[in-house]
């Protein structure tokens, strides 16, 4: 590994196909990492909480794109709101009702992903592919008035067998696929955000066209 974080964003966006974005998962890293980051070019940034979105977003330069990734809870939508370019990590119907309302009221047009859980660790986030399909066969997005939904988020399971990895993915781009299907209208419907530093190169191969990649490029976290 490369000693900065200009030589390793350069090294991974060498690898990445045409097509495929790089969100750089600042999470927990201080001001100066991010602002070396941006010196380098990168301008897709990724953050969990919006605390520390609400702080590190002003004092940086306006242009940055940012991606939010992590757990929301309906009373902090806000912030997330009046910052995120993106929000990845829309893990209920509640929550996606929420920031409409609330992209309503700021009068802008909320993007988002819905996050599926596929991965075989249990956890209380993210629709299960049926609840997603669901939600598209019923049309219920129409009810939907200032958010675009411009496709899914997802994560593989944590472990080091790839072909579980793998078979996690392509789940995911076939869940895309099946809601296109059903829904053949949907415009805009096209980001699928898998793999981050462990496994970014295998979810890129089963048609990631964004990846979420922190560590890789700010070195490790501390919480
Ligand atoms: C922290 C995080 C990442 C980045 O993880 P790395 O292993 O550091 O690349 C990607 N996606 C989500 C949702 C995260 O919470």
């Amino acid at each position: 590994m490369h000693s900065t974080i200009a030589e390793r964003l350069s090294d991974i966006l060498h690898t990445l196909p045409e097509g495929v974005e790089l969100v750089a998962v600042s999470k927990f890293h201080p001001i100066e990492a991010l602002a070396e980051a941006y010196a380098a070019g990168q301008r897709a940034f990724g953050e969990s909480r919006a605390q520390e979105l609400s702080v590190k977003a002003p004092a940086l330069p306006s242009d940055i794109r940012w991606h939010f990734i992590g757990h929301l809870q309906t009373n902090k939508v806000r912030p997330v709101v009046t910052h995120a370019s993106m929000i990845e990590s829309v893990d209920s119907e509640r929550l996606l009702n929420a920031i409409d309302r609330e992209a309503e009221r700021q009068q802008k047009v909320a993007r988002v992903l819905l996050q599926v859980h596929v991965a075989q660790e249990e956890t209380k986030f993210g629709f299960s592919p049926a609840e997603v399909l669901d939600y598209f066969k019923d049309r219920r997005f129409e009810t939907l008035k200032a958010t675009h939904i411009c496709g899914l988020m997802a994560m593989a399971s944590n472990t080091d067998d790839t072909e579980r990895v793998r078979s996690d993915f392509s789940r995911v781009a076939s869940l895309q696929r099946e809601i296109l299907a059903t829904a053949p209208d949907l415009r805009g419907f096209d980001t699928l955000s898998m793999g981050m530093s462990d496994d970014y190169p295998i979810a890129i191969s089963e048609g990631a066209t964004l990846v979420r990649v922190g560590s890789a490029i700010f070195g490790p976290r501390e919480y």
